[in-house]
């Protein structure tokens, strides 16, 4: 039996112990849902208040040259790129995750005039299935939008196939593609690849470089921590900067945009897929978000997930035999940071959880997903979760009418 003392030990030996107390956390409460909404930080407080009070309350207009704000986007795609083993000069903050997909998926179609076909994964988020049908839809050219069961993407590969599209961790199941190797096939029948990494950064160590990836894109309200919607980041590779063109032109993203041209000139890189002003407050709040990560390396934070990810289905499994289905994979390298448990009750366990101050969330139609994020969780919280859990099987106090009660947001 695993005790709640070894946890302890485990969390006095913690090298990210220390990074706890950077978050706003209710100490009666564990937050296993991380990979939805992060946590408030310290920092982000702090840097929000300075754009505030000094760059907007005192700086007014001035602010755009002399506080970098027309910078932003590049420099926080910068101080993103390491995350994900991107080089400076290959990211961009704009935007939110859906509209960076549009984006991507136009300006790639662009890029394969004689190709009919874009694959996606019939499991993969609704919203990235709704925009690259709409994309496709006015592409110009007659496209068909195969949503294909993931594992048979081989045998769909073909010289008629444009792009395809993956989340790199499965939101429901936690499973965590080959980037690498997916990315080759997909080269080697002359596709694009875009990955969708909105429960990879900050969650799983990212090669994109080494893995060769054309473009991806990820938001940063989930393991990044920037707040309730917080602006998206894209990559794009070098090799594809002055060729790829936004296909949502505007202003910011033209080479010099106070020269008021009506022709339009991309700028140079990245910031070419830029098209409206920077939403400085939000950006505020990422450049804050992102000091916690200043002081960790992905490798870090990778062990410790593994590790508490890794005792929390050992603890599921020892204090509830057979209850649930561990749906996420047990093989480390096919695991994200979350473990998703398949029950026919699970939206009823995920409230009455809730109510016991044991946050996760509950995705259609069965499955309870419970996120773990290494910069604020313990061992001892996961030993806490899993009792509670506990408690609420035993007690069956999920099948209470009020926790059948459904919420706009689950
Ligand atoms: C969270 C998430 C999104 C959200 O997109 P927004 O446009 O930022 O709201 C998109 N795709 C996936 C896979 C997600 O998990």
């Amino acid at each position: 039996m695993i005790t709640r003392e070894e946890c302890m030990v485990l969390d006095a030996s913690d090298e990210l112990a220390a990074l706890r107390h950077e978050f706003t956390l209710d100490e009666h409460e564990i937050y296993l849902d991380g990979n939805s909404l992060g946590p408030l930080s310290k920092s982000v407080r702090l840097r929000v208040n300075e754009v505030l009070d000094d760059e907007w309350g005192r700086g007014l207009v001035r602010s755009w040259n002399d506080a970098g704000w027309m910078a932003a986007p590049t420099r926080l795609g910068d101080r993103i790129a390491p995350l994900i083993g991107a080089r400076p000069g290959e990211v961009l903050v704009a935007d939110t995750l859906t509209f960076l997909l549009a984006k991507l998926v136009g300006a790639a179609l662009a890029q394969r005039p004689e190709r009919h076909v874009v694959l996606t994964d019939v499991a993969n988020f609704h919203s990235d299935i709704y925009i690259i049908r709409a994309v496709c839809a006015r592409a110009g050219r007659p496209i068909t939008v195969k949503t294909i069961d993931r594992n048979t993407l081989d045998s769909e590969l073909n010289d008629d196939v444009a792009l395809v599209e993956l989340t790199q961790v499965d939101y429901r199941t936690g499973e965590s593609l080959d980037m690498k190797g997916i990315t080759a096939k997909v080269h080697d029948a002359g596709a694009l690849m875009l990955w969708d990494f909105a429960h990879s950064a900050g969650a799983v160590p990212l090669d994109v470089t080494d893995a060769d990836v054309d473009f991806a894109a990820g938001c940063t309200y989930k393991y990044l921590n920037s707040g309730p919607g917080g602006p998206g980041f894209l990559y794009i590779r070098e090799s594809w900067q002055g060729i790829l063109e936004n296909p949502l032109p505007g202003w910011l993203g033209h080479a010099r945009p106070f020269d008021f041209e009506l022709d339009y000139q991309p700028a140079e890189g990245v910031q070419a897929f830029v098209t409206s002003s920077p939403s400085m407050i939000a950006l505020a709040a990422l450049d804050g978000a992102l000091d916690v990560w200043d002081h960790v390396t992905m490798q870090q934070v990778r062990a410790k997930s593994l590790a508490l990810t890794d005792l929390f289905i050992a603890l599921v499994e020892e204090r509830m035999p057979g209850l649930f289905d561990v749906v996420t994979p047990r093989e480390h390298e096919r695991r994200g940071s979350q473990v998703a448990l398949r029950h026919s009750e699970g939206y009823g366990i995920i409230q009455a959880l809730i109510d016991r101050g044991v946050v996760g969330d509950f995705r259609a139609p069965d499955i309870c997903r419970f996120g773990f994020t290494p910069l604020y969780l313990r061992y001892v919280d996961v030993y806490d979760a899993v009792d509670r859990i506990a408690q609420v099987m035993a007690s069956e106090s999920f099948r209470d009418a009020k926790f059948a009660v459904r919420h706009a947001v689950t």
